[in-house]
């Protein structure tokens, strides 16, 4: 479990992803009905809920790979700059968007690997052509990160020659060369056999342990309870029930969430 008191001294920075009653629409289905959340620097904060509850559209709208019609979004207390309002807006700057995009790193649940690239040039890919980095820097940095997510030896292997876990280990080392803010996972391990699944958990709760600030949506109540400062209950596009992780694992108060913890053991 992590310390809280070593937490104390993040409140003086503005948190590194802000969302004030956020409203996301697709057409006519409002999915998001008014959201907000906080991820403040060196926080872990875990989104659980059901099936089509609107965990990945919130993870999306957080880093503006999804529009939103209403409601605030901060990066690092930078608010997004709109233009037009209600289901025109759109961001007013697209250097500002590309900006937030690039520190808040996404790792999805198919790994989203480039199949025709080794293992080593998918990580090193966008820090080298997205941010302009200096290739040979990028390539010693990425080999850093692929040691430290353990498979430092399977540089040269292509997507196709690993195995899930070791795919999604190599997804996260290409977030981690990014150098991003805050990493945002969309069920890193909900593709996996639970033998490899455990294997990124791992990688997970060590990246928790160095103070990573994480946004982790996750069916695995167990991993979100050990890794989380603080977990959001998302239920039908409202934020149900919220709390540090003892409180919403051990004294869930409302019976909508009472009910999907009795469903997900
Ligand atoms: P979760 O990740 O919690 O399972 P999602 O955020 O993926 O939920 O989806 C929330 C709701 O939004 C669902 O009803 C889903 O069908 C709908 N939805 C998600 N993406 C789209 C889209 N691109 N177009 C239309 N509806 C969508
Ligand atoms: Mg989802």
């Amino acid at each position: 479990m992590r310390e809280v008191g070593d937490k104390a001294r993040v409140t003086d920075t503005p948190p590194v992803i802000e969302i004030s009653d956020l409203h996301k629409s697709f057409g006519s289905l409002e999915v998001l009905k008014g959201v907000s959340m906080a991820a403040p620097r060196g926080h872990v904060i875990s989104l659980i809920g059901s099936s089509g509850s609107g965990k990945s559209t919130l993870l999306r709208c957080c880093n503006l790979l999804e529009d939103s019609q209403q409601g605030e979004i901060r990066f690092e207390g930078e608010p997004i700059r709109w233009k037009g309002t209600g289901p025109a807006r759109q961001p007013a700057d697209r250097a500002q968007v590309l900006r937030i995009r690039t520190n808040l790193a996404m790792v999805f649940q198919q790994f989203n690997l480039w199949a025709h690239m080794t293992i080593l040039q998918n990580v090193m890919e966008a820090p080298v052509t997205v941010l302009g980095r200096d290739r040979a820097e990028v390539e010693a940095a990425a080999r850093g990160y692929l040691d430290k997510v353990g498979i430092g030896d399977k540089c040269d292997a292509w997507p196709a020659q690993l195995s899930g876990g070791q795919q999604q280990r190599a997804a996260i080392a290409r977030a981690l060369c990014m150098e991003p803010r805050a990493l945002l996972f969309d069920e890193p391990t909900s593709a996996l056999d639970p033998e490899l699944e455990q294997e990124v958990v791992k990688v997970i709760k060590a990246l928790a342990e160095e103070g990573r600030t994480m946004l982790l949506v996750t069916h695995d109540m167990r991993l979100a309870h050990d890794v989380s400062d603080h977990v959001l209950f998302l239920h039908q596009g409202r934020i149900e029930e919220e709390g540090p992780p003892e409180a919403v694992f051990d004294t869930p108060q409302t019976a909508r969430l009472q009910q999907f913890l009795s469903a997900s053991r």
